[in-house]
Formats: structure tokens, sequence, C-alpha cells
């Protein structure tokens, strides 16, 4: 297989390749790129041999298999190319016409975009029906999801080849329809924006939404901790791409303090700031006290005893929104039920897939907490035909 591009995401999917077997050959157009993406995927083999996730045979092979390849020619013979190069419709296009030219009429050429539409990167294609795609987490090798997405043209063979190699890639593969975001980003939307309106509105300061979502909610990071992690200018951009592709969904509306943020260059650790200070010496917060219970909680008194008195509202306003947008996507057929559940809990390491969050919360709890603050900001708090159905409304 081949993969165009070595930085963050392509030196990861050559090391997932080999490891699972494949004959990788990766290529990049910057000599140094090339050699340091080349370098970062046997360290990420060496390093899983020394901490025994993988015997120092197989690492071995594994890098053995692992070739850099200064020209793009070098993929002719590959049957499979996973392209990861910036995300630029352009460029991509350029990309997939010169890959066309040399690679066999049966391969199966991937895009690894996370937020362009498949079909129109394959849109001036040869054989846009060969045209998939494969959409990895960073860090691909730590990260068990890959979405595979369907063009309008991506014939079925295409897509099965490309599920099969994401599975001996060690990956769990979905299939997600070519909708705005896909599966798993699109389903995250609401973790971040709806804690920024609580932040706004003046529910709960950073801090609190952040301790609440680890200690009632079972996630790993809080949504101000995770936007400080990724980059608040990443999530910014990122939510106005939804906005734009959707021409203004009001789920969808960017906030306005992701903008002072970013406007501040309050980007996040990059930044030394961001919503929490990371210049100090000590850690940006202070460490969870341990907590025995099951999470997430779901039971109001018992959530008020493990976080506070506003923890109720805070995760029924977040759970509503993700079980909200989830049924959005259901019903607009991106995904089955079961693969939108999976994409969270592997793409973004959630406890509960939304669906399944819905569930435990109560659909028609969930509804009533989309209607009353419906009632008081409007529309982006509209709620999904299914969730309607789902609560018996
Ligand atoms: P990156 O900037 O780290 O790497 C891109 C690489 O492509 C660079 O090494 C660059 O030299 C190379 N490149 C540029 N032009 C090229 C060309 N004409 N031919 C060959 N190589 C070329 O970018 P990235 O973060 O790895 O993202 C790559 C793709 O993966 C994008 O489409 C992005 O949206 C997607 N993606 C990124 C993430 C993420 O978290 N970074 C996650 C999922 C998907």
């Amino acid at each position: 297989m081949g993969v165009v591009g070595s930085g963050t995401m392509g030196a990861g999917i050559a090391q997932i390749a080999a490891q699972g077997g494949m004959e990788a050959v990766l290529h990049d157009s910057d000599g140094a790129a090339l050699e340091a993406g080349l370098e970062r995927a046997r360290a990420g083999l060496e390093r899983s041999a020394e901490k025994g996730r993988l015997s120092g045979e197989a690492a071995a092979s594994a890098i053995a298999r692992l070739r850099a390849a200064p020209g793009m020619e070098a993929l002719g013979g590959c049957r499979l190319v996973i392209e990861a190069a910036p995300e630029r419709l352009d460029l991509k296009r350029e990309l997939f016409a010169g890959l066309e030219a040399i690679c066999d009429p049966g391969a199966v050429l991937a895009t690894n975009t996370s937020s362009l539409s498949v079909t129109a990167i394959a849109a001036e294609a040869e054989r846009p029906e060969r045209i998939v795609g494969m959409h990895f987490f960073n860090p691909p090798p730590a990260m068990k999801l890959v979405e595979i997405v369907a063009g309008d043209e991506s014939s079925e063979d295409a897509l099965a080849a490309a599920t099969e190699a994401g599975e001996a890639m060690g990956r769990t593969p979905i299939r997600a329809r070519d909708a705005i975001g896909f599966v798993a980003n699109r389903c995250a939307r609401p973790f971040t924006l709806e804690s920024l309106r609580m932040l706004g509105e003046g529910v709960a300061e950073h801090e609190e939404i952040d301790r609440v979502c680890r200690i009632g909610g079972g996630f790993r990071m809080g949504p101000f901790e995770l936007m400080d992690l990724i980059g608040v200018e990443v999530n910014f951009a990122v939510a106005q791409s939804f906005w734009e592709q959707s021409f203004g969904e009001p789920r969808w509306r960017p906030h306005p303090l992701q903008q002072r943020m970013v406007a501040s260059g309050r980007l996040g650790r990059k930044t030394g700031r961001g919503f929490y200070d990371y210049g100090g010496d000590g850690p940006h917060r202070a460490p969870d006290p341990e907590l025995e219970a099951e999470r997430p909680i779901f039971d109001e008194d018992e959530l008020e005893a493990a976080a506070g008195p506003r923890a109720p509202e805070i995760l029924g306003r977040i759970g509503a929104q993700i079980a909200n947008e989830a049924c959005f996507a259901l019903g607009e057929g991106v995904a089955s039920a079961e693969d939108i559940d999976t994409a969270m809990k592997l793409g973004f390491n959630w406890p509960l897939g939304p669906l399944a969050w819905g569930e435990r919360l109560g659909w028609s709890r969930a509804l009533g907490t989309l209607e009353e603050l419906r009632e008081l900001h409007g529309d982006g708090y509209r709620a999904a035909r299914l969730l309607r159905e789902r609560a018996g409304a």
C-alpha cells in the first residue's frame, strides 16, 4: 500500500499498515518531511516493541516492510493508496489525477480528509468509483477508529477493499456517508459547543464544567481541557467549517468566546495559555478525588452528590445535545446506530456512545431539556424527529 504525505497522519498510517503485514511505501513531496515521517513510523514500531505491545521480531519485520519513495511513480504497484496531504481540495484533486495516471485501474485510492467532501475530491477523476474516504484519527497508532466514507460514486467493491485494509491495519472500520464532518467529528460537535454556551451564559465556570464531565460523565477530559489540547483555533476552524458548509445550521453556530480566545492568542497548551494556564510548574488543574461509582452517572441525586449541585444541569444539557446530534445523523442516514456509538467510543474515547447515552438519560428527559432550551435560546436546540419519536412525542 502507498501513503501520500508523510506528516502527522501519513507517518502513523504507514506505521499501522506495516504493522498489519502490508508493504508500505511512504511518499512526500518534501524530502525532509519524508525522512522525518519514515523515522517517526520506525520509532513508533520500536516503542511498541519496548512496551511489549509487539514482539521484537514483529517490530523488526514491520520496519523492513516500510519504505520511503521520493517520487510518486514508486506507488504504481500499490493496490491501495491513502492520501494524507494538506487539507486543500485543489491539491487533493491534483494528487488523485496523478495517482490515477500511475496506478492500476483496479487500485483503491483513499483520502484521509476530515472536512472535505469525498465526492468533490473525486469529481474530476476518471474512475471516481475507485475513490473512497479512509478517515483515521490522531494519532493513528493509538486510535482504533477508521471511518470508511462512501462518496456518491464510490463502488461497493472499493469500499469493501478499504474496510478490509482497515481491519488488517488493526482498526475498527465503520461506514459513513459523505456528509459534513462524517460521523465522529460531527457527533462530537456539541461536547465543546454546548459547554461554550454554558460558559457564555454563566451556568458555570470552565473548571466546573470540565470537572463535571470527568467526575459525572466519565469523559477522560473535559471540553475546555480538550480544546486547549487540540488548539482553540483548530476547534474554532472546525466550528466555522460546519457552520459554513451547512449554510448556518443553528445547532452548529460557533461561539463568540472561541473567536475572542483566538483573537487574544490564547490558543491552549501551545501558547502556554488557553482556558487554563500552562505557564507554571504545577499541573493546570487540581487532581480529581478518587471516586468509585460507575460512570457516567445518570441518577440526579447520585450525580449531585458526586459532582456538585450544578452537575445535573451541565451533564443534562451536554447529554441531550450529543444524543440529539446522533439522532440527526442517524435520521439522515449518515451511519448506522451501532456505528455511531462505536465511532464516539473509539474516535473520542467516550465512555458511552451518544445513542446509548440518550437511552440511559431517558429520551423524554432529553426532549424536555431541549424544548426548555429552545424556548430560551432558539433553534440551536431543535430536537431531531428521531429523538421525538424515541421520546414517544
Ligand atoms: P501535515 O501537514 O502534518 O502533513 C501533510 C504532509 O503532506 C506534509 O508532510 C507535506 O510535506 C506533504 N505534502 C504537501 N504537498 C504534497 C504533495 N503535493 N505531494 C505529497 N506530499 C505533500 O498534515 P496532517 O495533519 O497529517 O493532515 C493530512 C490530512 O489528514 C489532511 O487532509 C487532514 O485534514 C487529515 N486529518 C488530519 C488529522 C489530524 O489530527 N492532524 C486527523 C484526521 C485527518
